[in-house]
């Protein structure tokens, strides 16, 4: 089985795409985890990505559709795929399908992860950390005992540029021109499941592998 996993930030897409490789038994491939490995490397390609991940822009097409064409035709990943994060552009969805159909294979589903924004605003704005010993805050999952103060060492809890309410918005934004044009790229396909991406992670997670079950892994249709 070939899938993709499509959500905005926040929406739990990273988590659920590691249960669901395990679960399905595919290879599990992020492509930011791959350019910041390789970036930790130093190596040619990492350096290039970081260039692009610290302006908060998407890594040139070219540079990323080669480094995911690599990885997907090692043996490994004969298994079957778990895609997060690619494709994000059109183009890297036309490759995708053109290196599949040429190892006579397909995508077989795309997952859409889907949260409200009032929630995932409240998600990704409510990230504190103590300036003191890093120890990490979550309004809504870990709030400290006293509002502002740090349990573990009574440090001053501040909030990082990029978990602000301006920034976490001009993201979301950003993120949801290229999903959703992905989105209607796999609908006119008829590949697209929408997932409801609120609640408890477990209950997720059972939402996506019901929406699984009338999927058949195949080759490409004539
Ligand atoms: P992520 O962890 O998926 O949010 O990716 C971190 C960063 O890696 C992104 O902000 C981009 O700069 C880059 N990146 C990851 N995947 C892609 C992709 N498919 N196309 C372009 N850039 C990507």
């Amino acid at each position: 089985m070939r899938l993709i996993l499509l959500g905005l930030p926040g929406a739990g897409k990273g988590t659920q795409a590691k249960i669901l490789a395990k679960e399905q038994g595919l290879l599990h491939i992020s492509t930011g985890d791959m350019f910041r490995e390789a970036a930790a490397e130093g190596t040619e390609l990492g350096k290039k990505a970081q260039e692009f991940m610290s302006a908060g822009a998407l890594v040139p097409d070219e540079v990323t559709i080669g480094m995911l064409l690599e990885r997907i035709a090692k043996p490994d990943a004969a298994a079957g795929l778990m895609l997060d994060g690619f494709p994000r552009t059109i183009p890297q969805a036309e490759a995708l399908d053109q290196a599949l159909a040429g190892q006579g294979s397909q995508i077989d589903a795309v997952l859409y992860i889907m949260v409200p924004e009032a929630e995932l605003m409240e998600r990704l704005t409510g990230r504190w950390s103590c300036s003191q010993c890093g120890a990490i805050y979550h309004t809504q999952t870990k709030p400290p005992k006293t509002s502002g103060v740090c349990d573990e060492c009574g440090g001053t809890l501040t909030q990082r540029a990029d978990d602000q309410p301006e920034t976490v918005k001009a993201r979301l934004d950003t993120n949801r021109a290229w999903t959703e044009q992905l989105a209607d790229f796999y609908g006119k396909q008829g590949k697209l499941h929408e997932i409801d991406g609120t609640g408890e992670p477990s209950d997720i997670t059972q939402r996506l592998l019901s929406a699984l079950q009338g999927v058949s892994a195949g080759s490409e249709k004539a």
